[in-house]
């Protein structure tokens, strides 16, 4: 990268950064993606790392959606600019939530707004859109993609999967009470006895341990299935019932789950299908990382539930769980909803900013030193989450994907 140079123990640092007494600019964007309301950074972090010795610039509105006012971001030490191509012009270090290709729809101007040197920070689904990555090498920018971080002790505090994973698990069992005809808790009332709600949660990973967790806490009857064995455990001990499917253990790396055939989805869809058809809500999580998301249910299956039963697909924007989803839409089949959620975490603003925020402040600071960088290109963190540097992508996987479908890209 223009002006970076390798220092000593493989740290990288700002070439002459010692003689020059300016701090690095740390520049928060107002979001551009469909119905978001979140900011990557809130007034709190600003505290934080205007005491690690950078500057804070934010366009002006950036939090409000949020519940973060301009004034607030003013009091926390920030500079307000109402111009968003001042915020560009001004910043080294851009922080958004979606950027590149998990905004694909919009990212085209902020793309062609960076300059060379600069640094992006933020979710850019790399593995699922590469080209933006490659767009984002070409303009000479420093990319790291939030979804790359490894899953390692040092690195939860930085992880935003993790923190909008279990929001979105939280908002998706609140939006079933909403939409369902039938209530959560059984009720033994003078007007007769209502059965508790029965709620199927496929994929207890972050999300589906959420949802299930919250759908108990409002009386639900709940089961839950996965494809890693050892989720079975956290099944239980949050008192709902693993669905066993015996179909072996399909852990991948990173304890994230392996990608099958579609052989092996269809009889996973025969296992699953009577508890399915049994189910008033369905809550969907299920995912493989880089991969579209695994059709687990059938708009047959869908056909054999009870009118008024839901699915909630948490997957929709990779493509969804269910036959019949459609991202951002209800779809009605036989009188049962099939909600497709994208982005559900940004309809609870307020807390996933700030857990966005905590985890970008950290992920920031483990990058820079008394306001400047200090980049160890030996970190596993940094290895595994810088995908563009010096005009390349340099992300080995993100390579190799645009390396064997150059057309597709
Ligand atoms: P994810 O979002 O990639 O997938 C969601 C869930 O879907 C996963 O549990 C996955 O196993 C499951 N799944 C995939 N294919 C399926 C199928 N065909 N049928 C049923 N389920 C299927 O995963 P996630 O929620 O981000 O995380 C998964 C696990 O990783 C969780 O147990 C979590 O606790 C753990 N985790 C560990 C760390 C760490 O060690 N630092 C950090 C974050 C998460």
């Amino acid at each position: 990268m223009d002006g970076l140079s390798a220092g000593q123990n493989e740290t990288y640092s700002l070439t002459g950064a010692a003689a020059d007494p300016k701090p690095l600019v740390v520049g928060v964007l107002r979001e551009t993606f469909r119905d978001e309301h979140r900011v990557a950074l809130v007034p709190a972090s600003v505290r934080v790392l205007k005491k690690a010795n950078l500057s804070v610039v934010v366009q002006a509105g950036a939090g409000t959606l949020a519940g973060f006012v301009d004034a607030d971001y003013v009091a926390a030490g920030a500079e307000v600019l109402a111009d968003r191509n001042d915020v560009f012009a001004r910043a080294d270090i851009l922080l958004q939530v979606r950027t590149a290709g998990a905004n694909a729809d919009e990212a085209g101007p902020d793309i062609a707004s960076l300059r060379t040197g600069q640094a992006v920070i933020g979710l850019s689904n790399p593995l699922g859109r590469p080209e933006f990555t490659k767009r984002v090498a070409e303009r000479g920018a420093m990319a790291f993609a939030l979804e790359l971080l490894p899953r390692i002790t040092r690195a939860q505090s930085m992880d935003v999967l993790s923190s909008q994973a279990s929001i979105a698990g939280y908002k998706a069992v609140l939006l079933a009470g909403e939409r369902s005809p039938k209530m959560f808790p059984m009720m033994m009332t003078a007007a007769g006895t209502i059965t508790a709600a029965k709620v199927l949660v496929i994929g207890a990973g972050v999300a589906g341990l959420q949802a299930i967790a919250t759908a108990r806490r409002l009386g639900a009857v709940v089961k839950a299935t996965d494809v890693r064995s050892v989720a079975k455990d956290d099944v239980q001990s949050l008192g709902a019932r693993f669905i066993d499917t015996g179909l072996g253990d399909n852990a991948g790396g990173g304890s994230y789950a392996k990608g099958m055939d579609a052989e092996f989805y269809q009889r996973q869809q025969t296992a699953l299908s009577p508890v399915i058809t049994e189910s008033d809500i369905v809550i969907t999580t299920a995912a493989v990382p880089g991969r579209t998301a695994p059709r687990l249910v059938s708009a047959e299956m869908i056909r054999s539930m009870s009118p008024g039963s839901l699915v909630i697909d948490l997957a929709a924007e990779q493509g969804g769980n269910c036959e019949l989803t459609r991202p951002w839409e209800t779809v009605v089949e036989n009188g049962v909803s099939i909600i497709g959620c994208v982005n559900l975490s940004a309809s609870v603003p307020f807390h996933a900013s700030q857990m966005f925020s905590r985890n970008v402040t950290a992920f920031l600071l483990l990058l820079v030193k008394d306001g400047h960088w200090a980049i160890d290109r030996e970190d596993e963190i940094v290895q595994g989450t810088l995908v563009t540097l010096d005009g390349q992508v340099v992300h080995p996987k993100v390579h190799e994907l645009l390396a064997t479908n150059p057309g597709e890209r």
